[in-house]
C-alpha cells in the first residue's frame, strides 16, 4: 500500500486539501509540492504518520508557519512528499510562573507565546518580523535569530526541553525544565537547527525571561558603519545588557519605504546615509534618559549626527514598524539576490567598504545592508537599479550571490546566519562548511534517517 492509501485508512482525519498556502514560500522564489497534507494533533499522531512513511519511503516535509527563507519546506523536485503541518498542535500544555518557563507544542505561533508568557508576567524574547505566522517548531528547526540575540541569544539559548520524534516514529521526551542536566548526548541541540532533516520538533520547554520594567527607543544617524559599531560600542559600556537590540539601517531601506510602501514616518527631513536603532529594557532607570545620555556623550564624541528618542511606546512602535517593513519593502522591490552573512563584528565596516566594489564589477546595483550589527549579522540584499526591468536581471542572481559569499568567505563570516541552508544553500555548505563537519553531519544523518524521509535535499545534497 502507498503511504497516502494508508494515511487515508488508519488515520483519514488528519488529512487535509493541499492548499496553496503549503506551496509557497515568502520570497516566490520556489514553489513546493504535495501528495497531501497532514494535521496531527498529537505527538503520538506524528509518530504514526512517521511510521507510515518510514515503511513506504514517503518523503516528509515538517511544516510550521512557511515564513522559511531558504526553501527547506517547499520541496520542489523528486518523489512527492506528505507536508507535515503543525498547526494544530498549538497547545501551551505548562506554564511555570515561579521559575518561568513554559511548554509549548510546536504550532504555536510566536506572537501567541509572546501573549502568553506576558499575561503572567514573563516575556519571550525571541523577536522578528514574521513573528505573526511563524511557529515554535519552524523557529527551533531553523534555529532562528532576530533583533533580540544581541541580550538573550539564538532561538538555541531560549530552550530548555525538546521534544521531537525521529523518522521510525520514535519518541524523544526531553522536555526537561532543569537547567543542569548532563545525562547523555544533548539531543536538543541536535534538533535545534536541523531544519527538519533529523525530526520533528512536536513541542518545546522554553526559557521565560523577567519583564523590564521600562522599554525605549531611540534612532541615530552615524557618519559610517565603524562609527555605528563605536557607538554600540558605547552604548554597551554605559547601558550594558539593558542593550536589547541594536539595528543598523541604511539609506536604501528608507528609500525603498518610500518607494514602494508601506507608508511609514521617518523621524528625519533627509533618510540618513546610515542610523541604528536601539532598543533599551531596563529594570531599573528611565530608557529615555539612558538614551538622551548616550546620545549628548556620542555627539560630543563625534560618533553620531542627529538622533531622536521616542517619548512613548507608540513612538518606539513607530521607529521598530520603519525597521520591521524594510523586509516588505525589499520584496516589494524584489531582490536579485539576498543575503544573511554574518562576518565578525570588526570586520564588518572593511566588509561593507569591499563588497560593492565587488558587484560594481558585475554591473550596477542598489544595494541594501541592514541588520543586526551587535551580532555581526548583515542582510545584504542587492537589487537593480531604479527604472530597470526585473526580468533583465534576474540572470545575475547567481554571480551576485557567489560573489557576496566568496567575500564573506574571505572575511572569516558564515553565508548563513541565522535563516539556515534550507535548498537555497546547499552547494554553499558544501563549497564553504568545514569537511570534517560536513561528514559527521552525513553521518548522524544517515543514523537517524537511513531511508532519508525527513525533507530530504534541505541542508543535504539527497544524493550526496
Ligand atoms: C518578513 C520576514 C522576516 C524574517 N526575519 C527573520 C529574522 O530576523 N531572523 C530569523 O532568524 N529569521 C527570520 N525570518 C525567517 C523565518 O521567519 C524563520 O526561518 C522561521 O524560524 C521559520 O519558522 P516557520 O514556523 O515559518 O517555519 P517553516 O517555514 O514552516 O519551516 C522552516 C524549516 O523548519 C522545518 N520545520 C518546520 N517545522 C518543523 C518541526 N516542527 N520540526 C522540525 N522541523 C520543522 C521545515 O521543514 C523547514 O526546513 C524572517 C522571515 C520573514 C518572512
Amino acid at each position: 500500500m502507498t503511504c497516502l492509501s494508508r494515511l487515508t485508512a488508519e488515520m483519514p482525519h488528519v488529512l487535509r486539501d493541499v492548499e496553496d498556502r503549503y506551496l509557497e514560500e515568502p520570497r516566490g522564489h520556489w514553489r513546493g509540492q504535495a501528495l497531501a497534507v497532514a494535521a496531527p494533533t498529537t505527538t503520538q499522531e506524528v509518530a504514526q504518520i512517521l511510521r507510515i512513511a518510514n515503511d513506504t519511503q514517503t518523503p516528509i516535509i515538517p511544516y510550521s508557519g512557511g515564513t522559511g527563507l531558504v526553501g527547506g519546506q517547499v520541496m520542489e523536485t523528486g518523489n512527492p512528499p506528505i507536508l507535515l503541518t503543525m498547526e494544530r498542535m498549538t497547545a501551551v500544555r505548562a506554564m511555570d510562573a515561579q521559575a518561568g518557563t513554559m511548554v509549548v507544542e510546536a504550532g504555536a505561533i510566536l506572537e501567541n507565546v509572546h501573549g502568553v508568557a506576558e499575561a503572567e508576567g514573563w516575556i519571550f524574547p525571541l523577536a522578528l518580523a514574521s513573528q505573526g505566522s511563524a511557529r515554535i517548531g519552524g523557529l527551533l528547526a531553523t534555529n532562528a535569530g532576530g533583533v533580540n540575540v544581541i541580550r538573550y541569544g539564538n532561538a538555541r539559548d531560549l530552550v530548555l526541553g525538546i521534544e521531537a520524534v525521529l523518522a521510525d516514529g520514535t519518541v524523544i521526551n526531553g522536555l526537561s525544565a532543569l537547567r543542569k542536566n548532563n545525562m547523555g548526548y544533548d539531543l536538543r541541540h541536535l534538533l535545534i537547527g536541523s531544519e527538519g532533516t533529523l525530526g520533528v520538533i512536536t513541542a518545546a520547554t522554553l526559557r521565560l525571561f523577567p519583564t523590564p520594567s521600562a522599554t525605549g527607543a531611540g534612532l541615530m544617524t552615524v557618519p559610517s558603519p565603524q562609527a555605528a559599531l563605536d557607538l554600540l560600542r558605547l552604548a554597551q559600556s554605559r547601558i550594558g545588557e539593558g542593550v536589547s537590540a541594536f539595528e543598523l539601517i541604511n539609506k536604501t531601506g528608507f528609500d525603498f519605504l518610500a518607494e514602494v510602501g508601506p507608508d511609514l514616518r521617518i523621524p528625519f527631513d533627509e533618510p540618513p546615509e546610515w542610523s541604528c536603532l536601539i532598543d533599551l529594557g531596563l529594570s531599573h532607570g528611565t530608557p529615555a534618559d539612558a538614551l538622551e545620555s548616550l546620545f549628548e556623550e556620542a555627539f560630543e564624541a563625534g560618533i553620531v549626527t542627529d538622533g531622536v528618542v521616542a517619548q512613548s511606546e507608540a513612538q518606539r512602535k513607530e521607529m521598530w514598524a520603519v525597521r520591521e517593513n524594510i523586509p516588505e519593502a525589499n520584496r516589494r522591490i524584489g531582490s536579485v539576490s539576498s543575503h544573511d552573512i554574518a562576518v565578525p563584528v570588526a570586520r564588518l565596516p572593511a566588509f561593507i567598504a569591499e563588497a560593492p566594489k565587488r558587484l560594481a564589477e558585475i554591473n550596477d546595483f542598489r544595494i541594501n545592508c541592514f541588520g543586526h550589527l551587535g551580532d555581526g549579522n548583515l542582510h545584504y540584499n542587492v537589487f537593480r537599479p531604479k527604472g530597470e526591468a526585473r526580468d533583465a536581471f534576474a540572470g545575475y542572481r547567481s554571480a551576485v550571490k557567489t560573489c557576496v559569499h566568496e567575500l564573506v568567505h574571505e572575511f572569516g563570516g558564515s553565508v548563513s546566519a541565522e535563516h539556515g541552508i534550507g535548498r537555497m544553500k546547499v552547494a554553499d555548505l558544501e563549497r564553504f562548511g568545514d569537511p570534517g563537519k560536513l561528514s559527521a553531519m552525513r553521518l548522524i544523518k544517515r543514523a537517524l534517517d537511513p531511508q532519508n524521509i525527513l525533507n530530504p535535499g534541505a541542508v543535504l545534497r539527497a544524493d550526496p
